[in-house]
């Protein structure tokens, strides 16, 4: 379990002072000009070594998409974007950071936009997050009155701004090319790739897109070093995380906690365990509404990591997880999951703009029962064939809670249909 002097974030929960003074007396800011002097090179490599991966669903290496902008500039300007749209059902991680804790963002930015030749940094935030941003405004505000943003940013040498960008509530503009489309002023709609955001992103421009709390860890990270960062967690699974637990544990909470405890350890020190206990779990997802479901008898042992998921045919996402325990009709939450998808797709490719519709209404249908039990490996082949053939990964995610119920609670499915043939059991419709 994380101590507490192991925490990267100090103040999630609001308990202290959030402005300069109170981060500062926290331990931020505290020689972020001495960090930036070690130069770009060193703290990429830091990165690195760090073993950091994203922390906005996708766990790409930072330190890695880092690398992958220009070393130098072709007379174009680089851009960090920081993605706070914060949209996954049931992940409300980044939110903590932004009103509570928005220094190790507003610090992070600079050394990371720093890294990567960035003069300019848009942290793009999701249109429901309100008084979040006027937090984080005002501590943009404070970092300028107090000299750590502007010429010369907390005397380092480097130039910087942090300009704070409101989106209008679309999910979809969470992915980086969509959020990229909506900063410059037009719908949020999946790019093509290629070319990718370092290549040509903002404005034409070099561009990273990175997930809040993969910047607000930067700076701790690079003040203890790569080891201390890399010793927590499994190899290729390091650190500490923002987690989150919804649904039905005693305790639902958002928390700092290592990674690659079990499942079991994070539901019942976090959430003061299932509600009536341990065996009446009945599944949970892991991290994100496209995330599989996985069923009680896979989550004795299971780790909460990117790779025991990735190898038990689900995905860590953003770690926060929703548990569910037997009162849930299992087929209905998925059915609930399929509308989110189709009301969030773009409708810019055709495979997800129709196969969401489709997946959802045949998935209403076997809430209700009245399909046939063939219907169900007919369904599957549809989610293969949305999946992997769209622009961006919206047609995935919606495809794979399907494909993971189908996987695990098929049984339950099947049972639901010949009930309905059978008369026996009258179920409401999906609504
Ligand atoms: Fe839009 Fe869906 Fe295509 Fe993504 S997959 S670009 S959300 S239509």
């Amino acid at each position: 379990m994380l101590k507490d002097q192991d925490r990267i974030f100090t103040n999630l929960y609001g308990m202290y002072d959030r402005s300069l003074k109170g981060a500062m007396a926290r331990g931020h800011w505290d020689g972020t000009a001495d960090l930036i002097a070690k130069g770009r090179d060193w703290i990429i490599q830091e990165m690195k070594d760090s073993g950091l991966r994203g922390r906005g669903g996708a766990g790409f290496p930072t330190g890695l998409k880092w690398s992958f902008m220009p070393k130098e500039s072709d007379g174009r300007p680089h851009y960090l974007v920081i993605n706070a749209d914060e949209s996954e059902p049931a992940t409300c991680k980044d939110r903590e950071i932004m009103r509570h804790d928005p220094h190790t963002l507003i610090e992070g930015a600079l050394i990371a936009s720093f890294a990567m030749g960035a003069h300019a940094s848009y942290i793009y935030i999701r249109g429901e997050y309100i008084r979040e941003r006027e937090a984080l405004q005002a501590a943009i505000d404070e970092a300028y009155d107090k000299g750590m943003l502007g010429k010369n940013a907390a005397g380092s040498g480097w130039d910087f701004d942090l300009y704070l960008a409101h989106g209008a509530g679309a999910y979809i503009c969470g992915e980086e090319t969509a959020l990229i489309e909506s900063l410059e002023g037009k719908k949020g709609m999946p790019r093509m790739k290629p070319p990718f955001p370092a290549g040509a992103g903002l404005y034409g421009c070099p561009t990273t897109v990175n997930n809040v709390e993969s910047i607000a860890v930067v700076p701790t990270i690079l003040r203890r070093g790569a080891s201390w960062f890399a010793s927590f967690g499994r190899p290729n699974n390091a650190g500490t995380k923002l987690m989150g637990l919804t649904g039905h544990v005693n305790t639902p909470c958002v928390f700092e906690e290592q990674m690659s405890l079990t499942v079991r350890e994070i539901i019942e020190k976090h959430g003061g365990g299932i509600r009536g206990g341990w065996d009446n779990l009945k599944a949970i997802i892991p991290g994100g509404a496209s995330c599989p479901i996985l069923p009680k008898e896979k989550l004795e042992d299971a780790i909460f990591d990117f790779d025991w998921m990735r190898e038990n045919q689900s995905s860590f996402g953003t770690g926060c997880m929703i548990v569910m325990d037997k009162s849930v009709d299992v087929v209905k939450a998925v059915w609930r999951l399929s509308a989110f998808f189709k009301h969030e797709s773009c409708g810019q490719c055709t495979p997800c703009r129709e196969g969401t519709g489709w997946m959802m209404r045949v998935m209403d249908r076997l809430v209700k029962g009245e399909a046939e039990v063939e219907e169900i490996d007919m369904l599957l082949s549809v989610t293969k064939q949305v999946e992997g053939h769209t622009i961006c990964a919206l047609g995935d995610a919606a495809a794979w809670p399907i494909q993971g119920l189908i996987r695990h609670f098929r049984d339950e499915i099947e049972d639901r249909i010949r009930i309905h043939k059978g008369g026996r059991v009258s179920l409401t419709a999906a609504e």
